[in-house]
């Protein structure tokens, strides 16, 4: 069994879900295809959900109007009978209504309303795929994907309801299911956070044993820098979890931040293709020895320092403890942490709880908060702890004042707290030291083909 993961762009119009088809019909191998909204689909419910929320009517009807609009293009240009034309503009008005309904009330509806997304792009597909006469089954992951109180999905439930539904079907070749979307424990609609989609996958594919799981998107795999800031990445043909793991929790947009978990745990391989180039090799994530020396650079934003400067010695016993447990008291993890003989600086990026975590951290010492700062991850092998690797970083960085650094925390990691707004310099400053050879290797490779 193959489990392949779609994302938005990749459902984006009737072209790309007509190349999708084409993906998923190659082979014959069993499959269950997870799918994400059409591109743009689920910023636009989110909307429609806050003006909802705010009681603002004809900016909500608005919006619905405009989506709906978007949806009858692409039904236009997708299916080729009237009466499957007809079929999917009908669930579609349903779908739409269902949220005109929706405006007045007071409940929170954010997670319902934002499902519908993925409901809508597996039922087009679903039926194009009848159309095009290609037998499939479409199951809603309301019905096998559930997140437990603590919202970590509950892998007993997912693999027990799954095998089930699956099993009674057991001849059935093709498979289509919603990502991101769940129930929670109290059985109401839920998601598993934006770009989600991965994640339901790599879950899907550890529940079923899968043979491997294939993340299609529109670039052709994880290239060693981020590509909406550095120009000239390149794609790496293999990494192992470890890396792309740090990676993905450090901002490389291509993998939501949990979805090798699964994966790895059950040893399976993650294979990531570019729906677009099908022939372009991607990249493959296994379970291997990490890549000697540097293989990535990626960032996140929205990370918030907090410095407790101690009024005391602070290195007392217990110390670090009591600390820790403020973050744990408020739920709020640490990313990055550093320490001297009288502060510890650590980093969050989920700040929901920050007035509550100054308070109860203002007895220790003097707190000073930073914001609008990025992580940067240099991902690659630095088990070895080999002479050389920190210079060159710290050389790349020469010119960009560091808030921050944490190494030997992880053998797989360098992190660095910058700015946001040196962002983008710091990530092409280490591209151009760290990948030099590289860049010149190719370079020499061209000019020696010309
Ligand atoms: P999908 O909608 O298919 O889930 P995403 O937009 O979530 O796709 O992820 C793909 C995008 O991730 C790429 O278009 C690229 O701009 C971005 N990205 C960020 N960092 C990386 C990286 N290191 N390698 C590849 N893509 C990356
Ligand atoms: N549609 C969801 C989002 O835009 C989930 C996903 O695409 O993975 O975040
Ligand atoms: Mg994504």
């Amino acid at each position: 069994m193959l489990v392949l993961k779609f994302g938005g762009t990749s459902v984006g119009n009737a072209e790309n879900i007509k190349k999708v088809v084409e993906i998923i019909t190659t082979s014959a191998s069993q499959k269950i295809v997870v799918l994400s909204a059409v591109s743009g689909t689920t910023n636009s419910l989110l909307a429609i959900s806050k003006t909802i929320q705010k009681k603002q009517l004809k900016q909500t009807l608005e919006l619905i109007q405009l989506l709906e609009n978007e949806y009858q293009i692409l039904i236009n240009e997708l299916f080729v009978t009237n009466q499957y034309k007809d079929k999917a503009l009908s669930f579609v008005f349903e779908k739409f209504n269902f949220l005109r309904s929706l405006t007045g009330t007071d409940l929170n509806l954010e997670n319902t309303i934002v499902a519908q997304g993925e409901i809508l792009s597996t039922h087009l597909v679903s039926l194009y795929l009848k159309e095009s006469n290609i037998s499939s089954t479409l199951i809603s992951a309301l019905d096998f994907m559930e997140v437990k109180k603590n919202n970590e999905p509950n892998i007993s439930k997912i693999k027990e309801q799954l095998t089930a539904i699956l099993n009674q079907k057991s001849t059935e070749n093709l498979w289509i299911t919603q990502g991101f979307i769940c129930k929670n424990d109290a059985g109401e609609i839920s998601n598993l956070q934006r770009g989600g989609s991965d994640y339901t996958a790599s879950l899907i594919g550890a529940a079923v044993y899968a043979d491997e799981i294939q993340i299609w998107t529109d670039i052709d795999g994880m290239h060693n820098n981020d590509p909406r800031f550095v120009e000239n990445t390149f794609s790496l043909e293999e990494i192992s979890f470890d890396e792309a793991a740090e990676l993905a929790y450090f901002g490389a947009k291509i993998l939501h931040p949990q979805s090798l978990i699964p994966a790895k745990e059950n040893n399976i391989n993650v294979l990531l293709k570019n729906t677009f180039s099908p022939l372009s090799k991607g990249t493959i994530i296994k379970n291997k020895t990490a890549n000697n020396g540097f293989t990535a650079i990626a960032a996140k934003d929205g990370i918030t320092a907090i410095k407790i400067k101690s009024y005391r010695m602070l290195m007392a016993y217990g110390f670090l403890k009591k600390v820790f447990e403020v973050f744990e008291n408020n739920k709020t993890p640490i990313d990055m942490i550093t320490t001297s003989e009288v502060a510890i600086s650590l980093t969050v990026d989920d700040i929901s709880y920050l007035s509550g975590i100054i308070s109860e951290l203002e007895p220790f010492g003097k707190i000073n908060v930073d914001s609008d700062l990025s992580i940067i991850c240099v991902a690659g092998d630095f088990s070895q702890k080999k002479e050389g690797i920190s210079t060159l970083v710290f050389n790349a960085l020469k010119n960009i004042p560091v808030r921050m650094i944490s190494y030997g925390g992880s053998d797989y990691n360098i992190s660095l707290l910058v700015k946001t707004t040196d962002k983008i310099a710091a990530l092409n400053s280490l591209n151009n030291e760290l990948f030099k050879e590289k860049y010149l290797l190719s370079e020499a490779i061209e000019t020696f083909e010309c």
